[in-house]
């Protein structure tokens, strides 16, 4: 079992700190800075063990050489992109997994934000850190990879189960679903979601996590292929059709 530590940093990044409860063994995701994640490991007792990056934008990686240099951590990162993530230590292919203490994780390539994205997921936690793959309600821009890459990354996560929380990069939740009500404006699951989140960030609150649960009901990027989402939307083609025509009015929105 893991602990996970939400820690916001910059304007809308999240850094994750995660705890296997029963060794210790602590990781962080994606520090785009160093100083906030040495403050949160002090604050609570802990040692940095392993860094996971999920891409190499700076805002994810930020705090790599840093946090390397106070803590002697190994930094983890997707084989592909070894010259891209600084300090890396061990390369990830595909597929494998890894232990964190005693709790396991799979780590799956999604490209599509960038060519490099891998996603890791602590399946028997039912948890996952999806970088700038999945935001909740919404998804990352497509910058290196294809649209059908990222359409195929996005139902890879789409597979995993209801239960799982999902941990993103970023706090864009409100946004995305004013997005989603632009599509389906009588959606009212859509328009009591964004009181809750309202709520919840005018207390100061994040996000995050999601449930993929409800991520499958109302996130329109996993609605493409939806009859009743291409009924209300008069998108009426095929799914990567629709995902890309979504995609650039999210771009554009
Ligand atoms: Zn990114």
């Amino acid at each position: 079992m893991i602990d996970v530590i939400i820690v916001p940093a910059l304007s809308d990044n999240y850094i994750y700190i995660l705890t296997d409860k029963e060794s210790g063994v602590t990781a962080c995701v994606d520090p785009c800075v160093s100083e906030l994640v040495l403050k949160t490991l002090e604050l609570n007792n802990l040692k940095l063990d392993f860094i996971l990056n999920t891409h190499h934008h700076h805002d994810h990686v930020g705090g790599n050489l840093e946090l390397k240099k106070k803590t002697n951590c190994k930094i983890l990162g997707a084989n592909i992109d070894r010259k891209r993530i600084p300090e890396i230590d061990i390369t990830i292919k595909n597929g494998e997994t890894f232990k964190l203490g005693s709790s396991i994780f799979k780590v799956h390539e999604t490209p599509g934000h960038t060519i490099g994205h891998i996603i890791y997921h602590f399946f028997e936690d039912k948890i996952l850190f999806c970088g700038d793959t999945l935001f909740s309600f919404g998804c990352g821009r497509i910058f290196e990879g294809t649209q059908e890459q990222m359409l195929e990354s996005l139902k890879l996560i789409k597979s995993f189960p209801n239960e799982t929380l999902v941990y993103c990069g970023h706090e864009y939740t409100e946004s995305n679903l004013e997005f989603a009500i632009s599509l389906t404006p009588n959606d009212q699951v859509l328009s009591s979601k964004l009181r809750e989140i309202k709520k919840l960030r005018n207390r100061g609150n994040p996000s995050v996590p999601s449930k993929l649960e409800i991520e499958k009901k109302i996130n329109p990027f996993f609605k493409v292929n939806d009859k009743k989402f291409k009924e209300d939307t008069g998108l009426i083609g095929e799914e990567l059709e629709n995902f890309k025509k979504i995609r650039k009015m999210k771009d554009e929105f």
